[in-house]
């Protein structure tokens, strides 16, 4: 039996591990579930999974919880705070961890279960996008088995040779084709952009997902980060990685060699297959994936992606480029931005401004420590917060 623990339990990447977890009952039991304040779900949760542990962002939310627990007469102790996180992340007892947080929040306890050496279970790309040195030195120092679960990052995984360690090119790996939906905007005029509504740039075409990953999806943001995550998970240069536009969303990545071979990766988008992956890589287990019809797809399409439309995808790729904080400082400030126009408080282009200005009035230096990636971080948001404050970026000023 294999113990896992949860980080975000509730939300969408959180709920479809639970699903592979329910099919799979008699290879893996819970050990400790988390979520933000939906104290009702996790309830919800505990009930049928009966973890030891279900950890809380903040001790009000822990003390409800708690008493429901008691109350029922479930097994489960309920903690709350990082320290929370950190202790269902790294204790002894636990074999993966699957971290799916959204956002920075993720960073601690997921390094706290590097620095314990568990098998990650990585959805939560911010964390590498924030401290990808730091993340990956972590993980090679403390001999901790990082799976990527990004469905792109999966299938390249899953298409470079088994050993492939980071060496590109003694394994004859040319370049990594990284796949895009394109998102629910792919083709709306672009002088209707500005006035897309929250719920609409959450109408992914193809994937169910959390809102914050969502309009990243919309902004292009997620390919950015997605880029970023892939330089640092496979040692790659951004040169390396091209971005290509697929609507159906059925290849999920390539990895092209030098012999000019092309391995893809396909499925039906669901996120179970790659999360069942890396729960039993090497193996291979039910997800409860339908199998792929191809002859029902019909086609698969390919285009270039529009940088005028989709200005977050360059700012990531120069960010990348600039390295140290910078990518934690537009990490920080995309956060701050999607958060504001998801309250409507900024118009759907101000998200790719607002992160421009932010990028241009921070300085980036050398990410040499997690303290000074913390700082860049909480500099960022308080520049972001301030310029939104200001009124430029209004919605009313669209
Ligand atoms: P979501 O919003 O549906 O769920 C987020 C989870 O994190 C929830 O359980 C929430 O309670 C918890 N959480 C939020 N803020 C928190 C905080 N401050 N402290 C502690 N917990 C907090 O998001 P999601 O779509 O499941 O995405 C999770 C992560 O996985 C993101 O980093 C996303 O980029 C990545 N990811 C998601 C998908 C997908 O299909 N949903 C695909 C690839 C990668
Ligand atoms: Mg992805």
């Amino acid at each position: 039996m294999q113990n896992i623990t949860i980080l975000g339990a509730t939300g969408s990447i959180g709920q479809s591990t639970l699903d592979v977890v329910r099919r799979n009952s008699d290879r893996y039991s819970v050990f400790a579930l988390t979520a933000n304040r939906q104290v009702d779900l996790i309830v919800e949760q505990c009930r049928e999974f009966s973890p030891l542990y279900a950890v809380m962002a903040d001790s009000e939310s822990a003390k409800a919880l708690s008493a429901i627990l008691r109350r029922e007469g479930l097994p489960t102790e309920a903690l709350s705070g990082v320290d929370g996180l950190r202790l269902v992340s790294a204790h002894d007892d636990v074999d993966m961890v699957m971290a799916a947080i959204v956002g920075a929040a993720g960073l601690l306890p997921t390094l706290a279960a590097v620095e314990a050496g568990k098998r990650i279970l990585l959805a939560n790309k911010e964390s590498l996008v924030m401290a990808g040195a730091l993340f990956m030195d972590a993980v090679q120092r403390h001999g901790a088995e990082l799976l990527p679960i990004d469905s792109e990052h999966n299938a390249i995984y899953q298409c470079l040779p088994v050993n492939y360690g980071a060496e590109q090119e003694s394994s004859g790996v040319r370049r990594i084709l990284l796949t895009a939906s394109g998102g629910p905007f792919r083709t709306t005029e672009l002088d209707a952009l500005q006035a897309v509504t929250p719920e609409q740039a959450c109408a992914h075409p193809n994937w169910p997902m959390g809102r914050k990953i969502s309009v990243d999806s919309a902004t292009m943001m997620n390919k950015g980060l997605e880029a970023i995550e892939a330089c640092w998970l496979f040692g790659l240069q951004p040169d390396d990685v091209e971005v290509v536009i697929h609507p159906q969303s059925i290849i999920h990545s390539m990895v092209d060699y030098v012999d000019g071979s092309v391995l893809a990766q396909m499925g039906n988008p669901d996120m179970r297959t790659p999360i069942a992956y890396g729960m039993a890589w090497p193996g291979r287990i039910d997800s409860g994936v339908d199998p792929l019809d191809l002859v029902k797809m019909g086609r698969l399409d390919f285009e270039a992606p529009d940088y005028k439309r989709f200005p977050c995808l360059q700012l990531a790729f120069d960010a990348v480029s600039s390295g140290g904080t910078a990518m934690a400082i537009l990490n920080a400030a995309n956060e701050v931005a999607v958060d504001a126009f998801l309250n409507h408080r900024i118009g759907f282009c101000h998200i790719a401004e607002l992160n421009r200005e932010v990028l241009e009035v921070l300085e980036a230096c050398p990410a040499d420590d997690l303290q000074t990636v913390l700082d860049a971080d909480r500099s960022a948001r308080q520049q972001a917060q301030a310029l939104i404050t200001q009124g430029k970026y209004g919605w009313e000023a669209r």
